[in-house]
């Protein structure tokens, strides 16, 4: 199978993802797609805003075993594989123009989720090693990392839950992609597993914890918050924590029945059923 790259071009200044302007001349076909060589997958990962997937291998796709349960998860699931491996459609069928749109979609997202589970063998994760070393998912945004390249992530292995981020594994944060493009691609297509297992395999490729860190100065010297000020913002970092001990405090009082307020006797009911 013809598995012509196309070209990522990276920036002089070193950005990766955030300047294509040009595409190598081997890309007539990044707009439309000429059937005769290029592969629905080389077409695909060649399009504008694409550039985080790699080219999963025909092979795996075929072997059913790697698809196990995505057939729920996709709308027209066989014409979408049909699609995606370049098959001719098994009947002669006459789909409206509707339906060939939702069947282009359904590939994306199939692509997508196949795209999740490839990444994850070591085949797939050689490649996205290929993109990382060039820094094609870009770099960190954070100063004192200075520049390392980051990741994709998922928030959520479910599709359409949130947009795909990027992991920095300096300072083990992770952002929006930088290029705008990037902006409406499924996180769930690269999943929330992928950076992490993707490091623990390359661990030459982990970045040293950062030996900086900002200091906010007013005049030079440093800003010295009021205690009241700093358990706030204490209170932010850790909001999560917060929200769950509150969580539990409200719960525990319902239970015990020592609730007073007018929240337990407006919205009792509510909450009680929501719980
Ligand atoms: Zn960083």
């Amino acid at each position: 199978m013809d598995r012509k790259r196309h070209g990522l071009p990276n920036d002089d200044d070193g950005n990766g993802v955030d300047e294509f302007g040009s595409f190598d001349d081997s890309d007539d076909s990044n707009v439309s797609r000429s059937e005769e060589d290029v592969s629905w997958i080389t077409w695909f990962c060649s399009l504008k805003g694409n550039e985080f997937f790699v080219e999963v291998d025909e092979d795996y796709i075929r072997d059913d075993f790697n698809l196990t349960g995505l057939t729920s998860q996709v709308p027209y699931y066989d014409y979408a594989l049909d699609l995606i491996l370049d098959v001719d459609p098994a009947t002669d069928e006459i789909l409206t123009e509707e339906q060939q749109e939702m069947i282009e979609s359904a590939a994306e997202m199939l692509y997508g989720l196949i795209h999740a589970r490839y990444v994850l063998t070591s085949r797939g994760m050689a490649a996205m090693r290929d993109k990382f070393c060039a820094a094609d998912f870009g770099r960190c945004p954070r100063v004192f990392c200075y520049g390392f390249p980051v990741l994709p992530v998922g928030q959520s292995d479910i599709p359409c839950t949130n947009t795909v981020k990027v992991y920095c594994s300096k300072c083990e944060d992770i952002y929006y992609p930088k290029s705008s493009r990037h902006s409406s691609l499924d996180g769930a297509y690269f999943g929330t597993s992928f950076p992490h297992l993707f490091l623990q395999t390359y661990q030459d490729l982990v970045g040293s914890e950062p030996t900086q860190k900002y200091v906010p100065r007013i005049f030079g010297f440093k800003i010295h918050k009021p205690e009241k000020d700093r358990s706030i913002s204490d209170g932010r970092d850790k909001g999560i924590d917060n929200q769950r001990k509150a969580d539990e405090k409200d719960l525990a009082r319902r239970k015990g029945a020592v609730g007073k307020t007018d929240e337990t006797k407006d919205g009792g009911e509510n909450s009680k059923a929501a719980l």
